[in-house]
């Protein structure tokens, strides 16, 4: 007898009791009514002397303290193939040795540490034993040209640099009279490299004591520093504290489904906060193993990944979703995916096709979840225990209170009540990993807060359910392949160009990378705008900001639209550009294009 074909209602519902093992967060409801933050604070440690709350001993020493010296905290793979296991001893080793490394240097506490890796293990061990030395840290996107660095790293008044030979050489050797406050760098790997202040990392960080006591840490001192775009000025420095542990070991648990014998593997860049906080931090604060994996995506390497490893856990973006069902899931065929038993994605808006494809290809649904780099973890997500709402980006965690917000003209802002209402998400403060500040920018982070919420510049709605959904941003900021770039940026590398009198930069849809950069560009008296410009544009912003931020494409135009008070009017460079309505121009300079 024919089986009717299941609806996708039907084969999107979980059946709780056939879950293994039972997922962490089984009673949504209950725990969203028990859940106290103080309570989740006791899922740590603590530090054993002097107290306080360091994020690398709750990652990596602790677990020392539980019996898990021998398992593995790190699985690396390398782009040769080649792999590297650090168990959770091994790791509290290397990591001792680099802030041993640190204080031999005379860096102190509160300094600033920037890391410019790829995905290697040194990564992991430079942020973490930074971490133990109490410095601030910054890891950095090793595709970011020498403008985003010299930015980033200027506002940080940076002195430490963790990178490579060659990257130090392409990147940062140039940069060096515009950061006088950096004194060290310490290169991994044994390239020729000559500059001041240079160091090996051989030498100096394999030479070091392995043992290294944390100094007491008070949980809102600085550890980390996101930066993050914005609609105008420079890139914002999220400060984020000690204490943002705390919302790590919790979403791992109740967001990502860790249990105890995990593999999990976070597909996200270091460089950007997911890499950071679920690459690096909540994996290792709830003790299981981590799959580092250096190469860029492939989609045949990546299920060989999936398979080799026997990861249970995944973590990845809509992106690289949107590749693999490109291809199509025949190239799945003959990989062994029992062992995945949670597939999550986050980043940009996951299309309702790809959560289904998920089902389709590996079996699993892939569960959407949202945050962004003030919030420092995971705050809304499609949870195990829960039935996936394809095209939605799921529910509050447990301990934060969301809401679409409107804001009123005094200032202030009232929740919008009736569901499916467009407005802005905003969620109340405080929670453990919500940032404290951006660097030196008082005036632009008081602007987040209103009545006791934090406004997170994104439009969503809610349902009746209580589910959230993505509507857009409420910014012109860009996001590409599940990275955020800030148009200002752009235009302004374009604008050093000596034939550029105007920029504006918008965000073009694209079926794979969600958003592509395209720039406008008016042209100063006496330049040709024929190909070979164009060219030499692209080339010089790939030059100054690096692959991923650079647009991929440029338009001339005579003049670019401006409001009176002389903004670029982006918004209407993408209307026109998408053949949109062009709404309101009252603000419309009377004799712009
Ligand atoms: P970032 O600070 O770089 O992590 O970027 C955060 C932004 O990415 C958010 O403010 C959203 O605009 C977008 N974003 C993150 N997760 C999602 C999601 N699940 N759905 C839609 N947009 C998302």
């Amino acid at each position: 007898m024919d089986h009717p074909t299941p609806t996708l209602r039907e084969r999107i519902h979980k059946d709780l009791h056939s879950l293994r093992p039972a997922p962490n967060l089984l009673d949504y409801e209950a725990r969203c009514a028990s859940f106290r933050w103080e309570d989740a604070r006791r899922l740590l440690d603590g530090l054993p002397q002097g107290g306080g709350l360091n994020m690398a001993h709750e990652a990596v020493d602790r677990h020392l303290l539980h019996g898990r010296g021998s398992k593995t905290a790190i699985r690396w793979i390398g782009k040769d193939g080649s792999r590297r296991d650090l168990d959770y001893a091994q790791l509290t080793a290397e990591t001792a040795r680099f802030a041993n490394a640190l204080r031999s240097l005379g860096v102190e506490a509160g300094e600033r540490v920037f890391v410019l890796l790829g995905r290697v293990p040194e990564l992991h061990v430079a942020v973490l034993g930074a971490l133990k030395a109490c410095c601030v840290v910054t890891p950095l996107f090793s595709a970011f040209g020498p403008e985003p660095i010299a930015t980033r790293a200027g506002a940080a008044d940076v002195r430490v640099v963790v990178t490579t030979p060659e990257l130090y050489r392409r990147k940062l050797r140039g940069l060096r009279d515009r950061l006088p406050g950096l004194r060290h760098v310490i290169l991994v790997g044994d390239a020729p490299c000559e500059g001041q202040g240079l160091q090996r990392w051989s030498e100096l960080v394999e030479g070091a004591s392995p043992v290294f006591a944390i100094p007491p840490t008070d949980p809102q001192s600085m550890a980390l520093l996101h930066f993050t775009s914005g609609t105008t000025g420079r890139p914002k420095g999220a400060v984020h504290v000690h204490e943002a542990i705390v919302a790590h070991v919790v979403t791992g648990r109740d967001a990502l489904d860790l249990h105890d014998d995990d593999v999990f593997w976070c597909t996200a860049d270091p460089g950007w906060v997911t890499g950071t906080s679920y690459g690096i931090l909540a994996p290792l604060v709830n003790g299981v193993t981590s799959v580092v994996v250096e190469a860029e995506f492939d989609a045949e390497a990546w299920y060989s990944v999936l398979e080799r490893e026997r990861v249970t856990v995944w973590y990845t973006a809509p992106t690289a979703i949107r590749m693999m069902m490109k291809l199509g899931a025949e190239v799945l065929h003959g990989h062994d995916l029992s062992a995945l038993r949670f597939a999550a994605s986050v980043g940009e808006p996951l299309n309702p096709e790809a959560v289904v494809w998920g089902l389709e290809a590996f079996g699993r649904p892939f569960h959407d979840n949202w945050w962004q780099t003030e919030t420092g973890g995971i705050m809304i997500a499609n949870f195990a225990a829960l039935d996936v709402k394809p095209g939605s980006m799921g529910r509050p965690l447990p301990g934060i209170e969301a809401a679409i917000v409107r804001r009123t003209a005094a200032g202030g802002v009232e929740v919008v009540k009736t569901p499916m209402t467009d407005g802005e998400l905003a969620l109340k403060a405080p929670w453990p990993s919500m940032m404290r500040g951006y660097l030196h920018e008082e005036e632009r982070y008081r602007k987040c807060f209103a009545d006791g919420w934090y406004l997170t510049g994104d439009l969503a709605k809610r349902d009746e359910e209580g589910y959230y959904w993505f509507v857009g941003r409420g910014d012109d900021v860009i996001k590409s392949a599940g990275h955020l770039i800030g148009p200002f940026e752009v235009e302004s590398a374009l604008l050093e160009h000596p034939a550029v009198a105007e920029a504006g930069v918008i965000g073009k849809p694209d079926p794979v990378a969600g958003e592509t950069v395209k720039a406008f560009v008016a042209l100063k008296p006496g330049w040709d705008a024929g190909e070979a410009l164009r060219r030499e544009l692209l080339g010089h912003a790939r030059t100054r900001l690096g692959a991923a931020v650079a647009p991929k494409e440029i338009d001339f135009r005579t003049g670019l639209p401006r409001t009176r008070s002389g903004k670029i009017m982006r918004r209407l460079l993408k209307a026109r550009e998408l053949g949109l309505p062009e709404g309101d121009l009252s603000t419309l300079e009377e004799d712009a294009a």
